[in-house]
């Protein structure tokens, strides 16, 4: 038999809490005096040449460095980042399109993003022209460095520092945003996440109507006599987790529990 789960809300509550400390967002035009926060966004932006941009969360605000060619996990790969203007704290969130005759006009994607723990004091780091600190993305992971180039204004170097995560042969990383799962081409094409999903429904010719989420059972696993096999299944044991239903309607997106309980908050990603 497997153990009693506990009540639908009980972790959670402790988690959306943290999360939305860390969450509250700066009002627009202030500098807070020491950050706090230690957010960082790589977003891959399609402007006049394809590069990345490195920001982390410092003093209230994002600080900015353009990586042509990205980051690398091979320690040999010193990467140029050129340092940019400080951005809000909001485009930490910003996936879109700069519309033609703006600065930057082009596709953005938020590529990585995830916690920075510098290593040491940041803003002295900054001063100083070197910056060691670990990044806790979802592509990009471990320890890291900036290093600012001698005698120069803005230009630092981005290499990545030995560790577990470090190879001398990396794997290219995932193109996709992870926000939206679009690469920056599909996003400048006008896909949305749907778009797959709605030409999948139309070759099934599925049948449009109006979905009341509330309506919506959650298919639960259940316990048979004999073990199912089939080509082309992939399994996998059953891990703790919640079973979620993911619904999107003309406003927002939201996901509800098995109990119907609003998990919404508790996943802002
Ligand atoms: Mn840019």
């Amino acid at each position: 038999m497997p153990a009693k789960r506990p009540p639908d809300s009980a972790p959670l509550d402790a988690y959306r809490a943290k999360r939305s400390l860390e969450r509250t967002p700066e009002p627009a035009g202030t500098i807070a005096p020491d950050g706090g926060g230690r957010l960082f966004v790589v977003h891959q932006h399609a402007a006049r040449r394809l590069h990345f941009d490195l920001r982390l969360e410092m003093e209230g605000v994002l600080r900015s460095w353009a990586v042509p060619k990205g980051p690398s996990y091979d320690t040999a790969e010193k990467r140029l980042a050129v340092q940019v203007e400080d951005h809000p704290l909001e485009y930490g969130d910003f996936e879109g399109i700069i519309p033609a005759g703006n600065y930057g006009a082009g596709a953005v994607i938020v590529w990585d993003r995830g916690e920075w723990i510098p290593q040491g004091d940041p803003l002295e780091g900054l001063a100083k022209g070197k910056l060691l600190f670990e990044l806790r993305g979802y592509k990009l992971h471990g320890m890291w460095t900036l290093v600012k180039i001698k005698k120069s204004e803005k230009d630092w170097l981005l290499i990545k520092e030995r560790d577990g995560w470090a190879t001398t042969e990396p794997e290219p990383l995932p193109e996709q945003s992870v926000l939206s799962g679009l690469t920056v081409e599909e996003l400048a094409a006008g896909h949305t996440p749907a778009t797959r999903i709605i030409a999948e429904l139309d070759r099934l010719r599925a049948p449009a109507r109006r979905v009341n989420a509330r309506d919506v059972e959650l298919m639960l696993a259940e316990a048979r006599d004999d073990a199912f096999s089939k080509t082309g299944w992939v399994f996998e044991p059953k891990l703790d987790g919640y079973r979620v239903l993911a619904t999107q309607d003309a406003t927002a997106p939201g996901l509800r529990s098995r109990n119907g309980n609003d998990l919404t908050p508790a996943f802002p990603d």
